[in-house]
């Protein structure tokens, strides 16, 4: 009741803003060093519990509120992507989380940073994955993260990830994938998807055959468990033992 007549006289826009400076003051009474996040580059005493289908504990930045697999994201694009002697690449970020966009509007990697999202509330421009309002070869590297799987014209967003695209271009994309066979699964009820995906919104939960699916729309994929390729102290550090979900394709524009 009383959650209902919050959200009807404060705008969503507003709400985020709220939650934001909510999380200020947390991340000042963690103050300490015993963890660090790689997106923000501020420490904690300890992360915040996060999670959809149960809390998580010790796993959300108090700064930027980035999660696991964002840190392990953004890692990577530093290390693998954003390397010395690149020209400066022209980025399109789809549901932007805050850690990672600032990381990447900051960046001298970058010549131009658009974020966007369907939700305008959430970013700074709004767009619809599946009839992106671009011109055609507009970018160098596309992210999306943790969004193909509520899209129920994914192929469409795919075929919009293949043009907008340069012939040679970069698209990371993170989201759930389980076992060898994507499932469909938007027929189900909302609450059952809801109670054991954790998003009413799930239209579906990827297989490896992710690959091919992308591979079929000009978008050559494979799959990076990038957190194996780091280090035991920077895993401890950033805390990233538990991730979960954190899979990256990488998938060049053919
Ligand atoms: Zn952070």
């Amino acid at each position: 009741m009383i959650k209902n007549i919050y959200r009807k006289i404060v705008s969503e826009k507003q709400r985020i803003a709220l939650h934001y400076a909510l999380y200020k003051i947390e991340a000042v009474l963690l103050w300490g060093n015993r963890y660090e996040c790689c997106c923000c580059g501020k420490s904690s005493r300890r992360f915040l519990s996060h999670g959809n289908l149960g809390l998580r504990k010790n796993i959300k930045c108090p700064h930027c509120l980035s999660l696991e697999r964002t840190r392990i994201l953004c890692m990577y694009i530093k290390n693998e992507i954003f390397k010395s002697g690149i020209q400066p690449m022209r980025v399109l970020h789809f549901a932007p989380v805050k850690g990672l966009k600032d990381f990447l509007k900051n960046s001298p990697y970058v010549s131009t940073y658009i974020d966007a999202d369907l939700n305008p509330n959430v970013a700074t421009y709004q767009a619809d994955m599946t009839r992106m309002p671009y011109e055609d070869n507009s970018f160098d590297l596309l992210i999306c993260s943790h969004i193909l799987y509520c899209i129920p014209e994914d192929r469409k967003a795919m075929q919009e990830i293949h043009r907008v695209l340069r012939p040679g271009g970069k698209a990371l994309i993170v989201d759930t994938i389980e076992g060898d066979t994507t499932r469909e699964l938007s027929h189900l009820p909302a609450q059952e998807l809801k109670d054991v995906y954790g998003d009413e919104a799930t239209c579906r939960v990827y297989g490896r055959d992710i690959t091919d699916i992308l591979g079929s729309y000009g978008l050559k994929a494979h799959i990076i468990d990038y957190v194996k390729q780091l280090s035991p102290e920077f895993i401890e550090k950033e805390c990233l033992s538990e991730a979960f979900d954190s899979e990256i394709v990488d998938c060049i524009n053919t």
